[in-house]
């Protein structure tokens, strides 16, 4: 999974960075509106926190330039009685805001909150066959017992279970899961499969040569 963070305090921009990679998501960075507008409709993000007073393009703007052509969840960052600042964010398409300052915890639930209802689901576990993923604490366990899976195994295995029954391409998994300045090479994704196979045992992921992969029940 992988988050877009829009924010121009350096500081409050290296802690979320910081924060959301420790819990297992690859984060791209935008120190402007501009930038960050620019990101957000080149890559295909999981979620994107966006600041509200940014220079160059303030969040709204991004925010409804982004809408005409992306449908991405965006969690806004708000002054704390900006009550004005949060309704004209939410009118302009965001899907959520949290004002600031805020604790790290809540952030990350309200990102866990925004990809779990993007991808229509209501509760945080999904159950594949045997295999229960629990999104809160990224977990994957069968018969009660978690497999041991690096944070990028984790990652993968739940982008192709939030899209279960579709294929996911080659494409779309490398932009899920590596960062832009990520240094990677194209058969980085197919060790990953390879791996996550291997571990979870039996035959729940089908290669579509030369396209991608699937993940069916
Ligand atoms: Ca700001």
């Amino acid at each position: 999974m992988k988050i877009l963070v829009v924010e121009d305090e350096p500081d409050l921009l290296r802690v979320l960075a910081q924060a959301l990679r420790e819990s297992g998501y690859a984060v791209d960075e935008a120190a402007d509106g501009e930038e960050g507008l620019y990101k957000a409709r080149a890559w295909e993000y999981d979620a994107i926190i966006l600041d509200l007073l940014l220079p160059k393009l303030n969040g709204w703007e991004v925010l409804q330039r982004l809408r005409q052509e992306r449908k991405t969840p965006v969690l806004i960052l708000t002054a704390r009685d900006g009550v004005q600042d949060r309704v004209r964010g939410l009118d302009s398409g965001a899907d959520d805001y949290l004002a600031k300052p805020f604790h790290l915890t809540e952030l990350l639930a309200r990102v866990r909150a925004l990809i779990r209802r993007s991808a229509g689901l209501a509760v945080s576990e999904m159950q594949i066959g045997q295999l229960v993923i629990d999104t809160r604490s990224r977990t994957v366990s069968r018969d009660g017992s978690v497999i041991p899976l690096t944070p990028r195994e984790y990652s993968l295995l739940e982008l192709l279970a939030l899209n279960r029954g579709s294929l996911v391409t080659r494409t779309q998994i490398y932009e899920h899961l590596f960062e832009e300045q990520e240094e990677s090479f194209s058969n980085l994704v197919d060790v990953h499969v390879s791996n996550l196979r291997r571990k979870l045992g039996g035959d729940f992921i089908t290669t579509r040569r030369g396209q991608g992969y699937l993940l069916h029940d």
